[in-house]
């Protein structure tokens, strides 16, 4: 019987409001590695923009924005006000701004950048350098880590993510009906799956869950399944 190698890459991408980074977190945490939440890359960028004035309506003003590309500088470290691993963009904590939805509502124009990317897949790629890291995201397995060593693509129908969405949504008080929070995640679906740099699609490795009836408790089970068959235990 093999033990579980302490460095191994594993990627989860998938589609918005999935689940994936409760599933990621749950992994790492089940293993003991470390979590990296690739989309909050993209939203610290758009974060970043939007603090220096670099949306004109929907079009980011590119001299400036790769003129000041370089400055930028993303890590994750232990915030110990919440006690977690959390973003640092420029020295601030910034876990919070990332999820206002002035942020939401812009990120996908910054990560259809491709010197955006091609910054941020440098850093991703240094921080999964040793292994033993959990990534989330959309390319991770296509583009960032195309070695890593278990690859995951998750998926839920639309109806199930809007409903566990406008939940949430509902629960921190956002007045926002059903029928917008549909819209806004087929609308997503459609801008990840159709732009033209590292579009969201399963890796031909990767492993299909959809856990549209699923709790946390029945994916671990199958991750624990998908151990065992590697490592056999
Ligand atoms: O995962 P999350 O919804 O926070 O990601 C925010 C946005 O960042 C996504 O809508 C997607 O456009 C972009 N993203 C990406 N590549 C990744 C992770 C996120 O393009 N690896």
């Amino acid at each position: 019987m093999q033990s579980i190698p302490d460095h191994l890459i594993i990627a989860v991408d998938g589609h918005s409001s999935c689940g994936k980074s409760t599933f990621a977190k749950a992994i790492a945490k089940r293993l003991g590695y470390r979590y990296i939440d690739s989309g909050a890359m993209y939203r610290a960028v758009t974060l970043f923009c939007l603090r220096k004035h670099l949306f004109h309506g929907e079009n980011p003003d590119m001299e400036n924005l790769l003129r000041l590309l370089p400055e930028i500088e993303i890590s994750f470290e232990y915030n110990p006000a919440r006690q977690e691993n959390e973003i640092v963009l420029n020295g601030e904590f910034v876990e919070e701004a990332i999820r206002e939805p002035e942020v939401a509502g812009k990120v996908s124009i910054i990560s259809n950048i491709p010197e955006v990317r091609s910054r941020l897949v440098e850093i991703q790629r240094k921080l999964g350098e040793k292994g033993g890291i959990v990534m989330d995201g959309r390319d991770i397995g296509t583009v960032v880590f195309p070695q890593a060593d278990i690859k995951i693509f998750l998926t839920a129908s639309p109806e199930i993510r809007a409903q566990r969405r406008f939940k949430e949504l509902r629960e921190k008080g956002i007045d926002i009906s059903f029928k917008e929070v549909l819209e806004n995640i087929l609308e997503r679906d459609r801008i990840d799956s159709t732009r033209s740099v590292s579009p969201l699609k399963k890796a031909t490795d990767a492993l299909l869950l959809d856990n549209s009836h699923m709790t946390v408790e029945q994916q671990m089970e199958w991750f624990e399944k998908v151990l065992h068959e590697r490592f056999g235990r």
